[in-house]
């Protein structure tokens, strides 16, 4: 019988792990290729992460948006054709719960960080076992530049959580410019004891770099001109860092997280009006393509493309609550929803010579699946064994040629609240933000009520990917599909309680 996502049942990993498709001969295939390469180059793969802030799934050509949207992005378009372009791509809702799924391979209900800690708040990844951790006891070289945004306290650290060496700011830009900006706060700017009250907030004005196990030393502080300069800054010491790991024996895990396109956009100076757009976001975004073709760049000229797995995507769908300074969905609602636009990203990935060129799948993949599919090509059995890991090994869906995704269920949380399960084409939603004109002044995630359906409400993402039309009557019978797939999740939360890392 043929695969199908909804008819074919999972298989236990452990009781810890989220359960899989087995997929055996694509994943024995794709180990022997794994063991292959190791074997040929004497070497483990490097892991470049390169994560964007607020960029939409609609702003890269490759997913229908570039020129048409009045800024190309050739850079990222051809590392798409180059190798894996994703369509079914899944952050959480906002930077903070994204990034540490992405560095712990838990969901927010499980690392704690449900909304991102804002002006020196308490609450970060303090306690939680890092992909950069594990990768670092495999041997590997690991450096982390740009954005942090998961905790400023000592503990929750970038370079007191795995990573060799941190070069970039521990919160979000807004946070850096918008009450130095008379534009968005008069009302700040030209009053004294307001500007001195915001800057008394526990919150460090300044970029940092640190070292392992050390304190961070602060490089400067972010006033607006700074912030403007500063992803051109952070791509140079990623570029540094690439060219100076040519030579070394180990592998490395660079984790690299732009400032950009975060509201507010105040791009580098050659870059302005660089877009046909001639709009600051539009201008940013050309920037951000530059500094992936430098990346991409430093990786061919120093002959380690082809040992590097490239990751681009996005922590969370568009902030449209900023409008016009916010980026391009075609989906329903924003950032900070668990409607699509919300939550469905970019997802490129490039490795010449083992992921094949010009690959394309709408199989699932979460942010979640990096931690043990990096492990797994690192050669690591270290995935945690003393908590819930949601992460899927996805090994042979990226590289194995027309592979099928490992994962059946895509979960969507809105902070602690369950609200919906992908199964194949199909999402159930018991509860969300409203969007509609009632509730919101724009169509930003964050600022609806919150709605529950007392029935749930059934969309089919390939008629509808605007999820406007519940087919839930019509489709009864996969109703238990659903609800012992929600009902197996929710189950997990019994033995692995969860956790709230705001409430420490
Ligand atoms: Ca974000």
């Amino acid at each position: 019988m043929s695969f199908d996502t909804i008819a074919t049942p999972t298989v236990e990993v452990a009781p810890h792990r989220e359960p899989v498709f087995a997929h055996e001969e694509q994943s024995n295939a794709a180990l022997a290729r794994l063991d292959e390469y190791v074997k040929t180059y004497g070497c483990r793969p490097n892991l470049l992460v390169i994560m964007f802030d607020d960029v939409g799934w609609g702003d890269f050509g490759c997913y229908g948006g570039g020129i048409a949207v009045g800024a190309p992005t050739p850079n990222i378009d051809r590392l798409a054709r180059d190798g894996l372009l994703l369509t079914s791509c899944y952050s959480e809702p906002s930077c903070s719960p994204s990034r540490a799924s992405l560095l712990t391979g838990r969901l927010p209900m499980r690392h704690g960080l449900l909304r991102p800690p804002m002006y020196g708040e308490r609450g970060g990844l303090e306690g939680e076992i890092t992909l950069s951790q594990l990768l670092s006891e495999a041997g590997y070289t690991t450096q982390a530049v740009g954005k942090w945004h998961m905790g400023e306290n000592q503990a929750s650290q970038p370079q007191r959580v795995g990573f060799d060496d941190f070069y970039g700011f521990l919160s979000v830009s807004d946070m850096y410019s918008e009450w130095r900006d008379p534009a968005f706060f008069p009302e700040v700017v030209y009053s004294e004891a307001r500007t001195e009250w915001i800057e008394n907030q526990p919150f460090n004005r300044c970029f940092v770099h640190g070292t392992k196990g050390g304190e961070l030393e602060d490089v400067e502080e972010v006033t607006i001109p700074v912030l403007s300069t500063l992803d051109d800054k952070w791509a140079a010491y990623s570029v540094d860092f690439i060219r100076r790991m040519s030579d070394a024996s180990q592998p490395w895990f660079l984790y690299h997280c732009t400032r950009g396109a975060h509201f507010d956009n105040y791009p580098l100076e050659r870059y302005l009006g660089a877009s046909p757009a001639k709009h600051p976001y539009k201008d940013t975004l050309i920037e951000l393509d530059d500094i992936v073709g430098r990346l991409v760049d430093a990786l061919r000229e120093s002959g380690q493309l082809e040992h590097t797995l490239v990751f681009v995507s996005s922590d969370n769908g568009p902030n449209l609550e900023t409008w016009p300074d916010a980026a391009y969905t075609p989906f329903r609602c924003a950032k900070g929803s668990t409607w699509e636009g919300g939550v469905r990203v970019p997802g490129i990935f490039s490795w010449p010579g083992m992921i094949e060129a010009g690959g394309a799948s709408d199989g699932l993949f979460a942010f979640t699946d990096l931690l043990p599919t990096a492990l797994t090509l690192a050669g690591s059995d270290a995935v945690p064994a003393d908590r819930f890991i949601d992460g899927v090994d996805q090994t042979s869906f990226l590289i194995s040629p027309q592979a099928l995704s490992h994962r059946k269920y895509q979960y969507y949380w809105l902070l602690n609240q369950f609200s919906a399960l992908r199964v194949g084409e199909y999402k159930l939603m018991l509860a969300s933000i409203s969007d509609d004109d009632h509730d919101v002044h724009s169509q930003g995630g964050f600022e609806g009520v919150t709605q529950r359906y007392p029935y749930g409400r059934l969309y089919n993402l390939y008629l509808d990917p605007k999820e406007t039309r519940s087919y839930l009557v019509r489709k009864l019978a996969y109703i238990d599909a659903f609800t012992s797939g929600i009902g197996k999740h929710l189950a997990t939360f019994g033995a692995y309680p969860p956790k709230n890392a705001f409430a420490r």
